[in-house]
């Protein structure tokens, strides 16, 4: 049976560190570490973290002069290619290079004197290396007519982001430099789909996914998987961020699991789905599937686990699993590609479950 298949705008392609971003090449993920960039240990520790979770860029804040510092050694030792993020200070843009980094980010609300834009364009152009154009809600909150107080925009902000990125563009296409990734990121989900459906609308250039600001791991969560899921499931979007407050670990993990939901990128390991749980429920269901979790997470091949409810509509529903409990009162059924292979008691659930599901994947060897 043909699954439905997300069609992805062409979009040109850049190299960041040998990851293509664009023309075709699975959708990236990105994040940005949390340390301080000049406590070198810190931060490759942490990307270090990233990159094991699946992280495949990491974005380091280049803030000071101590922290491009930092950057050559952190290029080198770091399994994964850096980017470094720089604000205020194009200085910081050019140690960055000078130290190695795999791309720039700039942000046109604070580095827009164009003599500055130039001579970035120009080291990054010698560096062979792509430069992120990401524009920001904050970066174009004084394109206001004098009413800062009332936050007044001239025209909505999604309108706003595309003119500031179209304005500071003009200085890149003069150079003839097209090595660009393209971002424009709100904390609402809703300006942010449509600010990115019309860059990718207006541009070639690939599209970096994501919120800013958006909020606790519970809500920036959700605002960034309504924008980006929508936007990858239209075709649009080249690499992305989920972001929240924490441990960027978890955005990495909440990344894999969007792509691999959109069918964007290859599942890997066991897939544990659960039922939602009923009146109808015999086990505690999410205890069970959070064992079976823990216990299958040295599992590299792609296998659907299914720990349900009941043996009433669990069977059913599980039916397209690879192995599945049905639990029962104090018991509970096995079932292996749908079919019924034994019962056992309730405490031997998670054993048998895992064991069924090891020697399938032997099986598939
Ligand atoms: S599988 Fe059974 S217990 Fe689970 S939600 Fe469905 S009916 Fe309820």
């Amino acid at each position: 049976m043909k699954l439905p298949e997300i069609q992805r705008k062409k979009t040109r392609g850049v190299s960041v560190g040998g990851v293509r971003i664009g023309d075709g090449a699975p959708v990236s993920i990105q994040s940005m570490t949390t340390t301080p960039t000049s406590d070198v240990r810190a931060t490759l520790t942490q990307i270090e973290a990233l990159a094991d979770a699946g992280c495949d860029i990491v974005r380091v804040a280049a803030a000071t002069p101590e922290d491009t510092a930092a950057l050559g050694e952190i290029v080198a030792s770091a399994p994964v290619p850096i980017v470094a993020d720089v604000h205020f200070r194009f200085r910081r843009a050019l140690e960055s290079i000078e130290a190695g980094v795999h791309k720039i980010r700039l942000n046109p609300g604070n580095i827009s004197e164009k003599q500055a834009v130039r001579e970035v364009i120009d080291a990054a152009g010698d560096a062979g290396i792509p430069i992120r154009v990401g524009v920001n809600e904050g970066s174009v909150m004084d394109r206001t007519d004098g009413d800062h107080q009332a936050r007044q925009l001239k025209k909505p902000l999604n309108e706003l982001m595309v003119e500031t990125i179209a304005d500071y563009l003009e200085v890149f296409i003069e150079a003839n430099f097209h090595d660009l990734v393209l971002s424009a990121k709100s904390h609402d989900a809703m300006t942010t789909i449509a600010v990115n459906r019309a860059l990718s609308e207006r541009f070639d250039y690939p599209l970096h996914l994501g919120l800013t600001h958006a909020g606790t791991a519970a809500t920036g969560l959700v605002r960034s998987v309504a924008a980006l899921g929508t936007l990858l499931a239209e075709g649009i979007g080249d690499t992305v961020r989920i972001s929240f407050a924490g441990d960027p670990v978890a955005e990495v993990s909440a990344a894999k699991e969007l792509l691999a939901s959109l069918r964007l990128r290859p599942r890997e390991g066991a897939e544990i789905i659960a039922c939602p749980t009923c009146g109808r429920t015999q086990a505690d269901v999410a205890t069970l599937a959070q064992e079976v979790s823990v216990a299958l997470a040295d599992v590299k091949p792609h296998v659907i686990v299914a720990v349900m409810g009941c043996i009433v509509n669990g069977p059913g529903e599980a039916a397209g699993a690879d192995a599945a409990v049905c639990c029962g009162k104090g018991k509970a059924a096995i079932y292996r590609q749908g079919e019924y292979v034994r019962t056992v008691a309730e405490e031997e659930i998670v054993e048998s479950l895992v064991t069924e599901v090891r020697s399938l994947l032997e099986g598939r060897d």
